[in-house]
């Protein structure tokens, strides 16, 4: 599956998701509460691959998946700059310390596997938008 395309996808499996608490008149704070881990793998089974087998992207006590995939992750599908002979697809506009640039082959794709940023409530709250497509809106290049 291309970034494009699990952006679009997971984008609208959002949206449906807002929808329906803005329809039960939830605030910003419990939508966000919604979508912590624990919540979701009972009630939105296919947001996520992982919640099958109750397994969180990132070790942390409290993980929220409101912001998943992160609004510093940055990719082109097409490629975005050669780096010694390889192709970067993907890196993090912060290049956060936990996160690092992986070489897969002539692929550089960004390894978000022990950066837990986006996943915190705080930084949820500090980014919120009912539109995931607006906070994600400098990612798709
Ligand atoms: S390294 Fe962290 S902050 Fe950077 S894109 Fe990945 S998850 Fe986001």
């Amino acid at each position: 599956m291309s970034y494009q395309s699990w952006f679009v996808q997971h984008a609208q499996k959002h949206k449906i998701i807002v929808e329906k608490l803005l329809e039960q008149e939830k605030t910003e704070d419990t939508i966000i509460d919604y979508f912590d881990f624990e919540n979701m793998v009972k009630n939105e089974p296919d947001f996520c691959p992982l919640y099958k087998d109750n397994k969180k992207c990132h070790e942390m006590e409290e993980l929220n998946c409101y912001l998943c995939a992160c609004p510093n992750f940055c990719f082109k599908d097409e490629g975005i700059k050669k780096v010694k002979k390889k192709v970067q697809y993907s890196f993090c506009s912060i290049e956060s310390k936990d996160g690092k640039q992986g070489e897969y082959g002539d692929k550089i794709h960004q390894d978000c596997s022990k950066c837990r940023v986006p996943h915190f409530k705080n930084y949820v709250t500090k980014h919120f938008d009912l539109d995931w497509k607006k906070i994600m809106q400098k990612c798709s290049l």
